[in-house]
């Protein structure tokens, strides 16, 4: 009588493939639940991070175009979030926009980014943060490839970029 009519609602599951509608109805609706929280006072993220870091993640700063190697790197690796580690990307699904930010098509699950009306600056955008510590990570698009659609245009600085894992992933 108790008994859960959706057991795998609380899991993770890998994204398939997420839409720009998704996007939007998260955007406007509420986010998906993160897998957990971090919390820090600004104080606290000051002393963890750089002024550059702090100025991007912490208060929605823009790093210049094409100031980070990351956006010609295409190894494998993950892209974890710079304040709390959570990971965020795949390089399996990044690819070349040519914009000067690192750019994926989706991140590795629905729960670890958030979306956001963004209009500052006379635009109409969707901010990305990270879901665990709302850091700033960038902004999301509906002109990236298939089969998304989407391109998350992230700053380098809000990423800590990791080697593959040798352990192979449940499956
Ligand atoms: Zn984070």
């Amino acid at each position: 009588m108790a008994g859960h009519e959706h057991p795998k609602e609380h899991d993770l599951p890998s994204i398939d493939i997420l839409t720009w509608s998704e996007v939007t109805h998260w955007a406007t609706h509420g986010n998906p639940s993160p897998p957990f929280r971090i919390e820090k006072t600004e104080a606290q993220w000051r002393e963890l991070l750089t002024d550059k870091q702090f100025r991007i993640t912490r208060l929605k700063g823009t790093e210049r175009a094409h100031s980070s190697e990351l956006c010609q790197l295409f190894e494998p690796g993950r892209y974890e979030c710079l304040c709390c580690g959570t990971e965020l990307f795949d390089a399996a699904n990044k690819y070349q926009s040519n914009t000067g930010w690192p750019s994926f098509t989706q991140p590795v699950s629905p729960g670890v980014v958030a979306y956001h009306p963004d209009a500052s600056h006379g635009m109409h955008r969707i901010e990305v943060t990270c879901n665990v510590c709302d850091a700033h990570l960038g902004h999301v698009f509906p002109d990236g490839p298939e089969p998304s659609g989407l391109r998350f245009c992230i700053n380098a600085v809000s990423l800590h970029r990791s080697p593959v894992r040798e352990r192979g992933r449940l499956s």
